[in-house]
């Protein structure tokens, strides 16, 4: 399962003075410790805010980024790099052969939302669409589902629907 960075990193999430409280920490530990009682394992997709704006910085919309010098090719050499890295583990994971499962992206993030990012439903997260698009472009179908940090429990047993629906 590709995982969107801050779901085992939250200090990657946006944070500065005026935020009002601390900066996150640890991993959304629900989630990791579902996704192992499920059996899968987890590949650590990169961040993309982080690597280029740093922290602090401010919250921000999605038109913002789309407009931000430089963004859009920085995502797009993220995802050609993230893409490049798990066909590599499918294509040398001869015994036991690996698969991509799913996405699974962050709700309400302007760079890697996954709701949406089907071609025809967008817009999502600028990157979990580039990624997806790229992922696709290699023969890659991966299912795509988001985290809802509001609302952890309903989220988690989206992961417990996606296994029913990878075993149908
Ligand atoms: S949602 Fe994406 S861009 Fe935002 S902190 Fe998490 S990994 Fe980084």
């Amino acid at each position: 399962m590709a995982v969107a960075h801050c779901i085992l990193n939250q200090a990657t999430r946006w944070w500065n003075e005026e935020k009002g409280r601390d900066p996150s920490k640890g991993c959304l530990w629900k989630v990791v410790k579902r996704l192992d009682e499920l059996g899968f394992g987890v590949y650590q997709l990169p961040c993309p805010e982080i690597t280029f704006l740093g922290n602090p910085r401010r919250s921000m919309m999605r038109g913002e980024y789309e407009s931000l010098k430089g963004y859009q090719e920085h995502v797009k050499r993220l995802s050609l790099e993230a893409s490049s890295g798990i066909e590599a583990l499918i294509n040398m994971s001869r015994r036991p052969r690996l698969k991509l499962m799913g996405l699974i992206g962050l709700a309400r993030s302007p760079s890697c939302a996954a709701k949406g990012v089907e071609p025809g439903s967008y817009p999502g997260g600028i990157f979990f669409e580039e990624l997806l698009k790229e992922l696709k472009r290699r023969g890659l179908e991966p299912q795509v589902i988001e985290i809802d940090i509001k609302d952890l429990e309903a989220s988690i047993s989206m992961l417990d629907e996606l296994v029913i629906r990878s075993s149908l």
